[in-house]
């Protein structure tokens, strides 16, 4: 494997998900210390934060125990990092690149090899020093600050920012909108917001909760200010309760790069959950947010991801009973995409196409370099 593979290899994966996989008890980020003789009452109060997020593991009180994913893989099985890949790639083959697995599939006809370790007696009691150091490129630069904020309370001040926006009738954001085709009943129904008066919500934010959790939770930045000066539009990802923690700002102005702006953090679901329900049915998966509302407002059923790179195997399940078009920009990045995710679904037993396969000769085919809205007729 590259190192551009290990890294998204690692990105797919949620440390959470292997930690629990691995009989490890998460509980809001936070686990026991896998060396409990070291800490006093044997870290009865969890040492251990997890971040999702950052895909790293560290104990407040050992030095040593941190790390990403497969770190944690090789303190929890006492292996090595060849061997703790290996665990990881037999979990999710289908994230494996085709020439990582051939050499998987070459070690495992060797006999000696994968067999002892995976036995191997858990972790309690043994001496912290009997496990191979992480290599060098392993580490993390900079190790993670204490939590400032629990994610309830990140939660809240996400809730309690979007609160403080309008909704984008009468605003540029819905100039800019319509332009793209993209009207009222959807911005209703996606509870678009935006922000008009930018210094009120900055000030009453800082006022309300001080700018250093404000920085924390990632919504102001490090010159203490609210980050979407540029990005005005507020594209909230709403759950199945029309609730919303997460949510993307998007520049108006053209000019302004990045067009985009996450909030920090993990995704936690795709764009429109609720058109995930699990009912039989086509859905339309979509990179970026203003083609997933361009497809509503066709009252086509679709859901977006913010990029192939942040898709998420967790998700593969959300897609239950559900046929999958895939519909990424028609250009390189796209394509190479598309056959990295639609592996991921063929491998999770959903159907899926790309949009538009076999159809290319066709007049109203989406041209090269084309997104979903361009295709729809937007920016015209
Ligand atoms: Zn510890």
């Amino acid at each position: 494997m590259t190192n551009e593979e290990l890294k998204q290899f690692k990105a797919a994966i949620s440390i959470t998900a292997v930690a629990q996989s691995l009989g490890v008890d998460v509980s809001h980020g936070k686990c026991r210390c896998f060396f409990p003789q070291r800490h006093t009452h044997g870290d009865r109060t969890p040492s251990v934060s997890i971040s999702e997020e950052r895909g790293y593991f560290r104990c407040w009180v050992c030095d040593d125990v941190r790390g990403d994913v497969i770190s944690l893989v090789q303190i929890v099985k006492d292996c090595s990092f060849i061997e703790a890949l290996s665990w990881l790639m037999e979990q999710y083959p289908f994230l494996v690149p085709p020439s990582a697995r051939k050499e998987m599939e070459r070690q495992a006809e060797r006999p000696q090899s994968s067999a002892s370790w995976r036995q191997q007696a858990p972790v309690q009691g043994r001496s912290p020093q009997s496990h191979p150091p992480v290599p060098e490129m392993e580490r993390p630069s900079d190790p993670e600050e204490p939590p400032l904020v629990s994610d309830d309370d990140r939660k809240k001040i996400i809730l309690s920012f979007l609160k403080r926006l309008s909704p984008v009738d009468n605003t540029p954001a819905a100039k800019w909108l319509a332009w793209r085709r993209i009207y009222k009943p959807v911005w209703d129904k996606m509870l678009l917001r935006t922000i008009t008066n930018y210094e009120a919500v900055n000030n009453s934010l800082k006022a309300d909760f001080g700018e250093e959790v404000l920085k924390y939770v990632g919504l102001f930045n490090d010159k203490g200010h609210l980050r979407y000066y540029k990005h005005p539009l507020i594209f909230p990802y709403l759950d199945t309760m029309r609730r919303s923690f997460y949510f993307q700002a998007r520049a108006i102005d053209e000019t302004v790069k990045p067009k985009e702006l996450n909030l920090r953090g993990t995704v936690p679901y795709p764009y429109n959950l609720s058109a995930l329900n699990e009912k039989p049915g086509w859905v339309y998966l979509c990179e970026g947010v203003v083609d997933t509302l361009t497809f509503l407002g066709q009252k086509i059923n679709a859901v977006g991801i913010p990029g192939v790179r942040s898709f998420k195997v967790e998700w593969l399940s959300l897609f239950k009973n559900k046929n999958v078009v895939l519909c990424l920009d028609h250009d390189e990045a796209g394509r190479s995409g598309m056959e990295y995710i639609g592996n991921l679904f063929t491998q999770a037993g959903i159907h899926n196409v790309i949009l538009g396969e076999g159809m290319e000769n066709l007049p109203t085919a989406m041209k090269e370099g084309e997104d979903i809205n361009d295709w729809f007729g937007g920016k015209k």
